[in-house]
């Protein structure tokens, strides 16, 4: 796209111009795209009898990660959650498109971001196909497709009254390690160093959600937590659901948290990029092999059905009150 010039914005001496920055760090050799990056579209082939499962995730600096995060794991996240919503809909992933604006061309960090990125991308076999490249403000807009039998993806709505609920991974350590940056508590080293990974490098589900495909109902990644994701799968397939607070999987770190803590980051916590999906009571075994099958825990944490909406049970089988709002503010540790 052409841009007014901007006198007040002079370029550092090692700085690249746009095309030179895309040709040097963006533009490989097309494997799977007909045209890849460098003409004025990509071109895809489409693939008889699958659906084109298509996402966008942006990521703006100050907001979705902290102003000075490492360019290499930024790379990765960035990727990672927009992967994550191809795992969470059953999908292949095939192809992506980067939108990036950066606030100068600086080589050492566009090698970086790239390594971070191209990493992930090469262990799940997407290939970058195009983009858009612009000065502004840390933002990073990813698209990505992915490929799904016709009729075969796991939908939100697709959830049913007597399905179990699941969840992969070990949700609310993301937010640990975030309540740590942001000084809201304050985290050993040794308990600090696995959460942060998990809040900066998430593992995309995407072999998990390619198992669950015939096995699950409906599923959905855990992005702005667990019971706000929840609820867009009880809204989208009107059916209720009853979780069990105790059922969540804790891992060692949660676990050493005061309950408060540990329940607000695994109930509320976002940026964990498991997934939550449902399957019939009668499928507990499959869905068992099928993580199994990719390395993934998952832990079976309530049921779907009874009454509309959402009820949190202790390990007693007492009601917790859920209070959505408090647990978005986070205002206590
Ligand atoms: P246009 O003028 O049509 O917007 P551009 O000059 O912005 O095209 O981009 C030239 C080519 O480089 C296009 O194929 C575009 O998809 C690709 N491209 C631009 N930025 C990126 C990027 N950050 N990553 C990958 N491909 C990019
Ligand atoms: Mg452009």
């Amino acid at each position: 796209m052409a841009h007014a010039p901007d006198a007040s914005a002079a370029a550092p001496a090692d700085a690249l111009g746009e095309f030179e920055l895309i040709a040097r760090h963006f533009q490989r050799p097309a494997a799977r795209a007909v045209l890849g990056v460098g003409d004025d579209c990509a071109l895809l082939q489409p693939v008889a009898g699958q659906q084109w499962a298509v996402s966008t995730d942006m990521l703006v600096e100050g907001r979705h990660f902290l102003a000075g995060t490492d360019a290499r794991r930024l790379g990765h996240k960035a990727l990672a959650v927009n992967l994550s919503d191809l795992a969470a809909m059953g999908a292949q992933p095939h192809a992506f498109l980067l939108a990036l604006a950066l606030p100068a061309a600086d080589p050492a960090w566009l090698r970086e971001f790239a390594a971070g990125l191209f990493a992930l991308a090469d262990e799940h076999g997407i290939e970058l196909v195009g983009g858009d490249t612009t000065r502004g403000p840390l933002n990073l807009c990813l698209t990505v497709l992915g490929l799904v039998p016709a009729g075969a993806a796991l939908r939100r709505d697709a959830a049913r009254a007597g399905d179990d609920l699941w969840v992969s991974g070990v949700p609310g350590e993301a937010r640990l390690a975030l309540g740590h940056l942001r000084g809201e508590w304050a985290l050993e080293p040794a308990a600090l160093e696995p959460v942060l990974a998990r809040l900066e490098r998430p593992t995309p589900r995407v072999a998990l959600g390619l198992a669950l495909r015939g096995i699950a109902h409906a599923a959905i990644d855990v992005s702005d937590g667990l019971l706000g994701d929840l609820g867009h799968v009880l809204r989208a397939s009107g059916v209720g659901a009853e979780v069990l607070a105790d059922a969540l999987p804790r891992g060692r770190v949660l676990a050493e948290q005061p309950e408060a803590r540990r329940r607000a980051c695994q109930l509320a916590g976002g940026d964990d990029y498991e997934l939550l999906f449902t399957a019939p009571a009668a499928r507990r075994a499959q869905v068992l092999d099928a993580a199994a099958g990719c390395g993934v825990q998952v832990s079976r944490i309530g049921s779907m059905g009874g009454e509309p909406g959402l009820r949190l049970l202790d390990a007693a089988g007492r009601s917790i009150d859920t209070g959505f709002p408090s647990f978005d503010h986070f205002a206590t540790p």
